[in-house]
């Protein structure tokens, strides 16, 4: 049989030169973020936040009346709209005889959310909407559950602060 030759240019053959012009590579790159940091194609996040779209869709944010009270009528529509099961509400009786209902619990299960904006849509009440908050990292699963307090008190702004798109 006959044996096949292979013949490898020099420069491949020998790994070294190859390992050279990466690291030349990498240190051209080094140098240019180091001497001109404002043309970096990345963010030093934290220190840098980026600053997104108002159309962004973050974590939840329950909206107020004036008064400070909650917008949410406990209607439910938000919940059944949502694909991925992830909003939990217990409605109870509002002691004022002219607002229906009120959400005595509003839970929002952040591992599940896929963020579509669904709860936000079928809202009637504009009760709810898709926050710019988006670093939602945690050590345990249990901090993923936003409760009414947490989800009002991030937004922290009342209905006449929100801005129509
Ligand atoms: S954004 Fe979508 S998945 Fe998340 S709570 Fe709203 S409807 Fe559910
Ligand atoms: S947030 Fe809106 S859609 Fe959801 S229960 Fe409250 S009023 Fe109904």
């Amino acid at each position: 049989m006959q044996k096949v030759k292979y013949s490898l240019p020099i420069s491949q053959r020998v790994y070294l030169i190859a390992i050279l012009k990466g690291m030349m590579v990498t240190g051209r790159h080094f140098l240019r973020n180091l001497l001109r940091p404002g043309q970096m194609p990345t963010i030093n996040y934290p220190e840098i936040r980026r600053k997104y779209s108002s159309r962004f869709r973050g974590l939840q944010i329950l909206t107020v009346k004036e008064n400070g009270e909650l917008r949410c009528t406990a209607c439910m529509l938000c919940a059944t709209a949502c694909p991925a099961a992830c909003i939990h509400i217990t409605a109870a009786e509002h002691p004022d005889p002219k607002v229906e209902k009120f959400p005595l619990e509003f839970n929002i299960d952040m591992l599940r959310c896929v963020f579509c904006g669904m709860c936000e849509e079928a809202c009637p009440v504009d009760a709810i909407r898709m926050g710019p908050t988006y670093e939602l990292a945690n050590f345990d699963r249990s901090d993923f559950i936003f409760t009414k307090e947490e989800l009002v008190k991030h937004g922290n702004f009342t209905q006449s602060k929100v801005k129509h798109h």
